[in-house]
């Protein structure tokens, strides 16, 4: 089972399209835009465009190159995704670890392609930069050109820790070898470091309209979906796939501090008092963000719930949202998530 087809989107296939042809696709690119919007997808079209053997330009489909990439297993076409569990100590025996991790997650996403966000703690590690630089070293194995995507850059350990991982990404991404193509894709371009986000070329990357969302539940989802809860998804979906695919089993670890954050302000100021002095500070700020993301699918679903139910509630489900959607976008600042979450739990309670 292959990768799904990008829905949507379509004024940006022809531009990404037009640039693969035209030989002056950047080196070293990074898609912003919202979760679930089909920014590491896009990653992948662009890698398939590169690898085409009609190419570069818009994938014709039917070439081994294509049909490589499609099912992920082209060896000139390179996936890094968070990742955790990882567990030896020894440079060199981590790199390997990444290696045979990240082959399991293609194995599964080649079985399902419809993926699962990556878990809260999920990182690119020091190891996963240093797998990086090593492919780079070689030449590509099937032609000229390779595409080496990063998805959500966001979680780079880099980011926090490791000067020399930094430095050697640094690098890479300042001159990266003839016909190696990086693509980077976050959220947020700012929760990049300025020195990483000054090498890459952003393209940003919207929603797409309700039709094309309607039309990927349609056709892709397995069992299909009932009518109403189709309806229901494109509703939530606000114009995200990601997020539509999402809506039907939230169970990760985002949806799970959502709901206890929300049992935490029901408890009264004490109770998320406390919660919010163990939120860990700095370094989560990434998860925070996630936990917000995951209440306000909450909230919003709430909103759909009870807009015929119980209309008198619903100014204050609109407050809450808008309240959770002030602290998000401070929180993609220098935001404490400790001072986010009191700020947030005050602010909710004092609704109820
Ligand atoms: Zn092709």
């Amino acid at each position: 089972m292959g990768l799904r087809p990008v829905y949507g989107h379509a004024a940006l296939l022809d531009r990404l399209g037009a640039t693969l042809a035209s030989g002056r696709f950047p080196q070293a690119t990074l898609f912003v835009g919202p979760a679930g919007v089909g920014k590491q997808r896009l990653a992948l079209w662009v890698a398939q465009g590169l690898l085409c053997e009609n190419g570069p330009g818009t994938p014709c489909g039917n070439c081994q190159g294509c049909r490589q990439v499609l099912s992920l297993s082209h060896p000139d076409l390179h996936w890094f995704v968070p990742l955790s569990g990882l567990k030896a100590t020894e440079p060199d025996k981590q790199v390997e670890e990444v290696q045979e991790l990240l082959g399991e997650v293609m194995a599964a996403r080649r079985e399902n392609p419809l993926w699962e966000e990556p878990d809260g703690m999920a990182r690119h590690p020091l190891a996963s930069v240093r797998l990086l630089q090593r492919l780079i070293a070689l030449r590509p194995f099937q032609g000229d050109r390779r595409a080496i995507i990063l998805g959500r850059a966001e979680r780079l350990v880099v980011q926090e820790a490791s000067q020399e991982a930094a430095n050697a990404l640094l690098k890479v991404l300042e001159e990266p070898p003839p016909g190696t193509y990086l693509i980077l894709t976050a959220r947020e371009p700012h929760a990049l470091l300025p020195t990483i986000r000054s090498r890459l070329v952003p393209l940003r990357v919207l929603g797409v309209g309700d039709a094309a969302v309607r039309r990927f539940l349609e056709r892709e989802l397995d069992p299909p979906l009932a009518k109403e809860e189709l309806e229901r998804r494109v509703l939530l979906a606000e114009g995200s796939i990601g997020r539509a695919i999402w809506a039907g089993g939230i169970s990760g670890s985002p949806a799970q501090a959502a709901a206890e954050f929300l049992a935490a302000v029901k408890g009264g100021p004490e109770r998320w008092a406390a919660a919010a002095l163990g939120q860990p500070p700095w370094a989560a700020r990434g998860q925070f963000s996630e936990m917000l993301d995951a209440l306000l699918l909450r909230l919003r679903e709430g909103l759909v719930q009870r807009a015929g139910r119980d209309p008198e509630s619903l100014p204050r489900l609109l407050e809450a949202i808008r309240l959770v959607e002030q602290i998000r976008a401070d929180a993609q600042g220098n935001v404490n998530p400790q001072l986010g979450f009191a700020v947030l739990a005050s602010g909710l309670s004092a609704l109820r």
